[in-house]
């Protein structure tokens, strides 16, 4: 059995999973717009990943015996100056959200919780992943410069990641 303090706060990051997967809708739906067909690839696939996210900690909460409760989300951004702004904006939101599963992590050391640190362990290698290949694309969109032929490449590049 998990702390009320616990269950409160992973139902809160089960939010700002959902909240994630909707941002980066909001992301695809953009590039789609601006004819980045690789990087509406690249973002849809993210969405899918962060609903996993969400309910992989849905089904921790319930395995638990608590029940899951959704909440109103506010409203993404929905359009970006290009690509690199957008990839920008998706790292700067991948940091906050390592931020938030450490502190998850800080509250289940304080609470001898071994089983939140257990199933946090997961959540924590997979953002060192997010941020990697954030970054990975940042760098690549950068390099491509002023070129749009390059940029052109590197879209294209992204669209392929695997899933
Ligand atoms: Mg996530």
């Amino acid at each position: 059995m998990i702390s009320k303090k616990m269950a409160k706060e992973i139902n809160a990051q089960i939010n700002r999973e959902f909240f994630s997967a909707f941002l980066y809708l909001a992301m695809a739906n953009d590039a789609l717009d601006k004819g980045y067909n690789g990087t509406y690839r690249w973002m849809t696939l993210q969405f899918q990943e962060e609903q996993e996210h969400a309910l992989k900690f849905s089904k921790y909460l319930q395995d638990q015996g608590v029940k899951v409760e959704l909440a109103a989300m506010e409203a993404p951004k929905t359009s970006w100056k290009g690509i690199l702004e957008m990839y920008e904006d998706a790292l700067a939101h991948e940091k906050k959200v390592t931020a938030w599963i450490y502190g998850l992590n800080s509250l289940a050391i304080a609470e001898k919780d071994y089983a939140t640190q257990s199933m946090l362990k997961w959540f924590i290698d997979e953002q060192v992943e997010e941020e990697a290949s954030v970054s990975e694309a940042i760098s690549a969109i950068s390099m491509a410069g002023n070129s749009s032929g390059a940029l052109y490449m590197v879209d294209h590049r992204l669209g392929k990641r695997e899933d």
